[in-house]
């Protein structure tokens, strides 16, 4: 398949993630994010079964499917501190543009919002880059003498 996608799909932090392989200007579209359309209620009910995480409200009555492979938006990564944000198009359409300029190789990510934080990521703990930074400063703040002391010892392969 020829790809003439902007972007690739590669492994990130936190699975697999979506990454420039061009620069955006701040506004433009980096993917869409398509699927079919359900209701409310059937999202409801795929997220009651835990069958389904990649469910978009679009609207109080809309949702977006987007677990099909085909959606490239799925690949998307939540960030507390996003380069990119979920914007609804007048045709329809929901796209992920840049939020600032975005350099080939970044990563991109969106806030996937506080609903989806506190439901998925406030327990086990957000693995954003922006979050481990944050975490790896209060660590280092404690046990700064153990890093010290296992990176003596030469961890590295
Ligand atoms: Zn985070």
């Amino acid at each position: 398949m020829p790809s003439r996608k902007p972007f690739r799909i590669g492994r990130s932090r936190t699975g697999l993630g979506l990454f420039a392989t061009k620069s955006f200007r701040k506004g433009q579209t980096v993917v869409e994010y398509s699927g079919r359309h359900i209701s409310s209620q059937e999202a409801d009910r795929l997220e009651d079964e835990g069958r389904n995480s990649y469910l978009f409200a679009i609207t109080k009555k809309w949702t977006i499917d987007g677990s099909s492979r085909k959606n490239y938006g799925r690949y998307v990564n939540h960030s507390c501190r996003p380069n990119a944000e979920a914007i609804m198009r007048h045709t329809g359409r929901l796209e992920y543009a840049a939020m600032r300029r975005i350099e080939p190789g970044e990563e991109v990510t969106v806030d996937y919002g506080k609903e989806y934080y506190r439901i998925f990521l406030q327990e086990r703990g957000c693995l954003c880059a922006a979050c481990a930074k944050r975490a790896q400063v209060k660590r280092s703040g404690i046990k700064r003498s153990k890093r010290k002391a296992s990176k003596k010892r030469g961890k590295g392969k």
